[in-house]
């Protein structure tokens, strides 16, 4: 073939590659290759198509922005697009940035403002006269998706803006993120769920934040992180990216004070090393840090090339891969009986911390990304979570690797294992799992949960093993002589322990409710369960459409939950450690501004819809009612408000806008 057919070839290969790697990755949330591969072949793609710009394809993936929008939701058009950033791969990319800047604009000396390139979905939220009017995704970066009630439940999202002389309308630009630790947790969740698992917290933030139900949503712990603006209408504008974030911070978007105003790049390059420096601390994902003009006149002088400005560049950190060999896969069970393979890797050093496993989830995940004992794989770390195999090295294959399958017994029990109709995950349904129970135990004691400080995997497992404990009720029934018996306990160390469970029997209830590892009752949820039911024992046979009343508590939640606490066995246990002086404390308001204050909510309301408003004023302590009585303190009254504010004027009862409601009552 000739040099010039060849080309043509390839090109026509990459498109077709990467619009299939692109359907992955935004579509379903699965990607089927590492970013920096990715990143790889869409450069090559970009030279090809500027060597022989009359090849490029329509749907070329070089111009498109983002993803294509999902049917399911309403489409929205932003007021300004959003664009995407230009990648500096090393310092000299970098340099060679900054150089670019100070010919065009005919300047010495140029201030870059640096701030963390989070590593989420980005958004655009849209405030008309300070008022959460629309959260839209990106989308194709013209036209994105609706996810307004979704974006509502970020807890960090302002429903409303603070301040005086607030734009008419401005278009409010940042990424969702979700942070490592409930990445982690939400996998785990979906593991014992029977669920799709995310590859990464990225794609866990995305499918989080996609969601048609919002009470799932909710039950995610997103954060938002702003960082620009788009349309801006009234109101005088910041004529610096660091006044702009300023500004965007006092308006209350939460200021993770990761940024810095850098004089020349020496001071960005200063910056870059001390974020990556700090990357494994971060309690979110981040792959670089973004470097802007920081003057916004100068920014925008330079102008754009194809869709991306010219005045800021993405300067990404090196990925935390590593290629090494899978010795074998191991099967683990969890709390709930799902067994859960694990690659078991030849150790390797990636970015600073030695991985020797690798979480693959279920036999699906396997499966779809074709993997073998024996095989090469590609390993990816974020954060201190277990390591995720991202993708096989199939050319390094020598014929000798092994298909894996999730065994038909229970490895610990023996028990045959089963798998339920619609769920991906294999279970153990013996209730009395050694391997089960001692999962259950080790999330009982956790941080956070009853926290008994010195009592760790390795003398729970011990614990087990002798038949001493097998469920949370027999901790507290241990006495010295039966820890002495255990390998490495002296007198000391046993008192010291039983020191540790006495001082755990005045736990939070929430912190109670969560130690009892009920399927999708994570911390938060627990914390919500605990302020409608402080005494515990009220939910035994609880009815799952009381459970529905409660904030955050979804269908399947409260099916879950409900389904719990009607079993025998799990009423049985509580009443025993209640019964051996466990004291739940009862779950105080966390945020109790308008308590005890009766609202009544009436009329056409502007950006929220009356069961919003609702819910919104319960979960600050405040109640509703339906009609206007004397005892209603406030009515709230939108567009044509009716009967109910004639009778509200009738009896002095304060009208209030939804404005100054949401002014009673910050975030
Ligand atoms: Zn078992």
């Amino acid at each position: 073939m000739a040099k010039k057919d060849k080309d043509h070839a390839r090109l026509e290969e990459l498109t077709d590659r990467l619009n299939e790697l692109n359907d992955a990755y935004y579509q379903k949330d699965a990607p089927l290759v590492s970013d920096a591969e990715y990143d790889l072949l869409l450069r090559e793609l970009e030279a090809l198509e500027a060597k022989h710009p009359t090849w490029r394809r329509g749907d070329s993936p070089t111009q498109r922005v983002g993803s294509p929008v999902l049917s399911a939701f309403e489409k929205v058009a932003h007021r300004v697009p959003m664009l995407s950033i230009l990648n500096s791969m090393n310092e000299a990319e970098m340099q060679a940035f900054h150089e670019r800047a100070v010919k065009e604009l005919g300047k010495t000396k140029i201030d870059y403002l640096a701030e963390l390139k989070f590593d989420g979905l980005s958004v655009n939220l849209t405030y008309e006269d300070g008022l959460l009017v629309t959260g839209a995704t990106r989308g194709d970066g013209t036209i994105g998706e609706n996810i307004t009630p979704n974006v509502r439940t970020i807890r960090n999202v302002p429903l409303r803006l603070k301040g005086k002389n607030l734009p008419k309308i401005v278009e409010i630009r940042g990424e969702i993120v979700l942070p490592v630790k409930a990445f982690q947790e939400l996998n785990k969740d979906q593991e014992e769920s029977g669920e799709k698992v995310f590859a990464n917290p990225r794609n866990a933030a995305a499918g989080s934040a996609r969601q048609l139900d919002s009470s799932i949503t909710a039950g995610r712990d997103l954060k938002m992180f702003a960082y620009a603006t788009g349309a801006w209408e009234g109101a005088k504008r910041p004529g610096r990216q660091s006044e702009l974030l300023d500004q965007l911070f006092s308006w209350g978007f939460e200021a993770h004070g990761f940024h810095r105003v850098c004089e020349g790049p020496e001071e960005v390059q200063k910056f870059y090393e001390d974020i990556a420096a700090r990357r494994d601390g971060l309690d979110f994902d981040i792959d670089g840090v973004v470097v802007k003009i920081d003057r916004l006149d100068w920014s925008e002088e330079l102008g754009y090339v194809s869709r991306s400005p010219r005045g800021m560049t993405a300067y990404k950190f090196p990925p935390r891969q590593q290629v090494t060999q899978i010795n074998d896969i191991q099967v683990q069970v969890g709390r709930t009986g799902v067994l859960t393979p694990v690659a078991i890797l030849e150790p390797v050093n990636v970015h600073g911390v030695v991985v020797g496993r690798a979480a693959l989830h279920n036999q699906e995940e396997i499966d779809r990304k074709e993997i073998l004992i024996g095989d090469w794989v590609l390993v990816q770390r974020a954060g201190d979570v277990i390591p995720e195999v991202v993708s096989v090295i199939k050319e390094r294959r020598t014929g000798k690797e092994r298909r894996f399958l999730l065994p038909d017994i229970c490895p610990s029990c023996g028990f045959k294992t089963v798998k339920v109709e619609g769920e991906v995950a294999i279970r153990c349904p013996n209730e009395e799992c050694p391997a089960q129970n001692l999962e259950g135990l080790e999330h009982f004691v956790g941080k956070g949960r009853m926290n008994i400080i010195g009592l760790g995997p390795r003398i729970l497992e011990q614990l087990v093993e002798v038949g001493l404990v097998r469920h949370p009720s027999d901790l507290y029934s241990l006495h010295e002589s039966d820890l002495l018996k255990l390998e490495g306990f002296k007198e000391k160390s046993a008192q010291k322990l039983l020191n540790a469970l006495e001082k755990s029997k005045q736990p939070k209830a929430s912190a109670f409710l969560n130690a009892l590892g009920i399927r999708h009752v994570g911390e938060r949820l627990a914390s919500s369960l605990a302020h409608k039911y402080p005494n515990i024992p009220d939910l035994f046979n609880v009815a799952e459409e009381s459970l529905l009343n409660i904030e955050d508590v979804g269908g399947v939640v409260a099916k879950s939950v409900a389904e719990y606490f009607s079993r025998e066995k799990n009423q049985r246990e509580i009443s025993k450690l209640l019964s051996l002086g466990i004291t739940p404390q009862g779950a105080k308001k966390t945020s109790a501004d308008l308590a005890g204050k009766v609202f009544v909510v009436t009329g056409t309301l502007t950006g929220m819809s009356r069961p919003q408003v609702s819910e919104w004023i319960e979960a600050r302590g405040g109640k509703v009612g339906s009609s206007v009585s004397k005892k209603t303190d406030y009515l709230v009254a939108g567009e044509e408000a009716g009967s109910k504010l004639d009778k509200a004027r009738e009896l002095s009862i304060p009208v209030i806008t939804l404005e100054e409601l949401l002014a009673m009552a910050e975030g």
